[in-house]
Formats: C-alpha cells, sequence, structure tokens
C-alpha cells in the first residue's frame, strides 16, 4: 500500500520504517529539512534501537523516502498519518496548531480519496476539527473528494519502539463507519495492519471518540501507578519499610501485577506530563475536575527535586565547594530523550546552591549538552558548573557523592572498589534502586535509595 507519513519524529520515523518493512512503500514527510537531511544522507536523527537498521534496509529496497514536499506527500499515499507533535499549550491543553497544519495541506493538495489518520496524541474531538480544517481547505478549491477521519493512537515505548510496533500488545483504530467513506477507511486500515495481527486480532475496533480518549487513559493509568508507589516510597522511608519488598507483596496480586510500579525519582519524557496535563485540561472544559490526575502530577513534581532533597539534607543548603557526579540524563534508558527528563531539575537543584556537577550518559551527551545549554541560557554562570564527561568513571572524580537518575543497565554492576576509592566519601544516591542497601552498607557506601530506609 502507499502510505505517506506526516512528522518524522520518534513515532513517525518508527511507524514509517515499520509500515515499510512489512511492504508498504511509505514517503515520510517533515518540515525540519535538516532531519530530512540527515536522514538522506543514511543518518538517524534519533536514538532508538534497532531503527536504523530497518530504515537502512528499506531505504535500500526503495521502500522508504524521506522530503519535506508537502504536494508530493499529498499525492503519495492513500493513507496519510499525521504524527507530528502535541506539545502542551500554555494552559496544558494540547497545542493542536501543528495537527491542524497538517490537515489543512492535505485539504489543499488532495486529488482523490484519502484517509487521514490521527496517530499524535489529540484530545478527544480533535478528529472533528481535522475534518473541518480538510472540509474547509477543500471548499476553498471547489473540490469534493471524499475522505475519512480516522484515529489510531500509538502505544510504543522510547527505547523499544521497534519492537512494540512490529509486535503490539494491542491496535486502537477509531472509525465513524456510518458513512462510505467510513467503511472504505475501515477496509484499507484493515489490510494496512493485517500483517500485525497474524499471531493473533490485536486491533480493538472502536468509535473515533473512545479511540482518541484511550490514549489518555493508557497513560494516565500509567503515570497513576508510578505516582502512587512514589508517595508510598517517601512514606517508607519515613517508617522504615522497603518499598521493593512491598512491591513485591503486593505485585503477586494478579489484580495488581508487577509492572510499572517501580518507586524512583519521577516520571519524564514527552508523554506522561504533558498527556496527564492535557487530559485534566480536558476534563475542566466540561467542568469537571480529575482529582486523582491532579495528585498525580503533585506527586510527580515533588519527586523530580527527591534526590535533590536529600543530597540537601545530607550536605546543607549551600552546596558551594561541593561537587556531585550524576549517572543518567535522558528521562529513560535506551533513548536519548530528554524531555521533562528528572536529571534536569536535580542539576539546576545542585547548580543553584552553588555546587558543579560532573554528567554522563551513555547516549544522550549531545541531547542533554543542546537541551541543558537552554535551561541555563538566563544564567550562563550556572551552565559553566556542568561538566560533560565521556565515562561514567571520569564523573567520579573528586565527587562529594554519587546520584542515579536514569536506569541503564551499564549502572547495575559496577566497580563497587574503584567507586568507593574514587569518591571523595562513599556516598551514593540511587533515584532508580538499583542496588541492595544491605549489600551497599556491607560495601561500606553511606546509601539512599528511594523508599528503602529499613529500620533492623
Ligand atoms: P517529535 O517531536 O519527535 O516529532 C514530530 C515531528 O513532526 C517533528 O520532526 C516536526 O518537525 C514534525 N512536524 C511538525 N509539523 C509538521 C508538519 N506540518 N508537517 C510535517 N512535519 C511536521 O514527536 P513524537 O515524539 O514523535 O510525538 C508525535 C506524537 O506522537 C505526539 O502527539 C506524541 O504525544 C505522540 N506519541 C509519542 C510517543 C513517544 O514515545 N515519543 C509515543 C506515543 C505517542
Amino acid at each position: 500500500m502507499k502510505i505517506t507519513i506526516i512528522g518524522t519524529g520518534y513515532v513517525g520515523l518508527v511507524t514509517g520504517a515499520c509500515l515499510a518493512e512489512v511492504g508498504n512503500d511509505v514517503f515520510c514527510l517533515d518540515v525540519d529539512q535538516r532531519k530530512i537531511d540527515i536522514l538522506n544522507s543514511g543518518g538517524i536523527p534519533i536514538h532508538e534501537p534497532g531503527l536504523s537498521d530497518i530504515v537502512a534496509r528499506n531505504i535500500a529496497a526503495g521502500r522508504l523516502k524521506f522530503s519535506t514536499d508537502v504536494a508530493a506527500s499529498v499525492a503519495h499515499g492513500e493513507v496519510q498519518f499525521i504524527a507530528v507533535g502535541t506539545p502542551p499549550d500554555e494552559d496544558g491543553s494540547a497545542d493542536l496548531q501543528y495537527v491542524l497544519a497538517a490537515a489543512r495541506n492535505i485539504g489543499r493538495h488532495m486529488n482523490g480519496f484519502r484517509v487521514i489518520v490521527d496517530k499524535s496524541t489529540v484530545p478527544v474531538g480533535t478528529a472533528d476539527k481535522v475534518r473541518a480544517a480538510i472540509a474547509e481547505e477543500l471548499k476553498k478549491r471547489d473540490h469534493n473528494s471524499g475522505f475519512a477521519v480516522v484515529s489510531n493512537p500509538e502505544f510504543l515505548k522510547e527505547g523499544a519502539a521497534v519492537e512494540d510496533f512490529m509486535r503490539p500488545d494491542r491496535i486502537v483504530i477509531g472509525i465513524d463507519e456510518h458513512t462510505p467513506d467510513g467503511q472504505r477507511a475501515h477496509a484499507l486500515m484493515k489490510k494496512l495492519y493485517l500483517p500485525f495481527n497474524r499471531n493473533h486480532e490485536r486491533t480493538f475496533w472502536m468509535d473515533v471518540r473512545s479511540a482518541e480518549f484511550t490514549k489518555y487513559a493508557a497513560n494516565a493509568m500509567l503515570a497513576t501507578r508510578i505516582s502512587f508507589m512514589n508517595e508510598l516510597a517517601n512514606l517508607a522511608d519515613k517508617v522504615g519499610a522497603d518499598i521493593e519488598a512491598v512491591r513485591h507483596g503486593i505485585g503477586s496480586d494478579p489484580r495488581i501485577g508487577y509492572n510499572f510500579l517501580y518507586a524512583g525519582c519521577g516520571y519524564g519524557g514527552s508523554c506522561f506530563p504533558k498527556d496527564v496535563q492535557a487530559l485534566e485540561r480536558t476534563a475542566r472544559e466540561y467542568d469537571q475536575n480529575l482529582l486523582v490526575l491532579q495528585a498525580v502530577e503533585a506527586v510527580n513534581d515533588r519527586q523530580k527535586r527527591i534526590l535533590g532533597a536529600k543530597i540537601i539534607e545530607r550536605f546543607g543548603q549551600d552546596l558551594s565547594g561541593r561537587h556531585f557526579a550524576i549517572w543518567g540524563l535522558a528521562f529513560k534508558p535506551n533513548t536519548d530523550d530528554m524531555r521533562e527528563a528528572p536529571s534536569r531539575v536535580l542539576i539546576e537543584q545542585l547548580v543553584s546552591r552553588g555546587a558543579t556537577v560532573a554528567v554522563y550518559d551513555p547516549v544522550a551527551m549531545e541531547e542533554a549538552r543542546r537541551v541543558l545549554t537552554l535551561d541555563f541560557e538566563s544564567r550562563p554562570e550556572l551552565l559553566q558548573r556542568i561538566r560533560f564527561v565521556d565515562t561514567p568513571v571520569n564523573a567520579l572524580e573528586a565527587a562529594d557523592a554519587l546520584a542515579i537518575v536514569t536506569e541503564w543497565k551499564t549502572f547495575r554492576s559496577p566497580d563497587f572498589d574503584r567507586l568507593k576509592s574514587m569518591l571523595r566519601q562513599p556516598v551514593v544516591f540511587d533515584g532508580r534502586n538499583l542496588f541492595e542497601p544491605e549489600i551497599m552498607a556491607d560495601a561500606g557506601f553511606e546509601y539512599y535509595g528511594i523508599g528503602r530506609s529499613v529500620k533492623a
């Protein structure tokens, strides 16, 4: 099938590459010429395991192309995926300007039936706005090709995106099928996703609004589990219980399950923070307050400061003359994504109190440098206090303590003797509970996990 992907970011590039991999002819459009140039010269603008092989293979097979040519992109695909960003607006609602710009472009150039698929995470009711934007452009041209707008939210996880797309837990497709165009869209979507349903049927067909809502409900639920555990972890620290033991104790109940119950230093990324906010905002438009989600957000904002708070409690408010090693900058492992990363909050807490930091991440160094430079644009003297180093060991030199912010596998079994000898004092703040408190104590470390202050 001929497919167009509008927006070649994390979601668009993975979607385009994976749809090409199963034999489709895919045209990826982006407005960012730099991104398209990188892709056309054989590079990949993001870090995502397995992606570069798929992209290279499908470019070579002639099934995947990248361009900034809007008219050509609309002409190419009978199915047009919109996978552009939906960042938070000032009031927390999803900013739909990129989605609607993409929709208008389709309306301006289409010359035959098109299925427009909202893959971006968009608030309930957005399909109606996309439909109206296209209809308005068609009217201006006095053109009346048929079209249908479909919701097909994406559930891939950065760091495992290719695997998630190729073997999804579920595929959610919302179509309002009461028109012939809707029925035609259903047939095309069914054909497109057939290769991903071979082992067993994974598609949930529903109306458009329910599909749009499903994406927000999923992210809100996951964020809730994290904030719930983080709040309990903070209490565990006070009462002298081990949140990891508690996690095992409750996770074994199949109604609860083990996944997504890890306490830590808060969630970040491009999705949970903005989607929780956007859902709250949607609810307010309908005069409803989502009390649980307000608490989820407040708990997370506090949790992102928890490592800094523990460090301040240990070393005092004035951190001048102190130096800290930070392992892990990306918001989670296996990605270079720094959006809303807890590391940014910790770094700000430390350097604004006079400390210097040496920071290391296995893949996010370049992105971290870019993002932190912007964070400290108005306070360049604070940026001077951040040293970017090229190995985890180099970060440790003369540090008063080590803080771990991202649970990269490579941090799990360090050479503890070396760690101890390099730190000025053997203090570890473990924001992801990578280590066992008892083992750390036996090894002579002063160890601070999240919710692990067991009183014997
Ligand atoms: P991204 O910022 O990585 O990519 C978006 C791309 O769209 C950018 O390259 C941008 O230049 C391009 N773009 C903007 N306007 C355009 C236009 N009019 N025409 C063509 N290209 C345009 O964003 P992302 O992380 O891929 O997220 C995209 C959407 O998918 C968001 O709504 C997000 O919430 C959702 N989502 C993201 C993830 C994730 O893990 N990143 C997972 C599921 C859903």
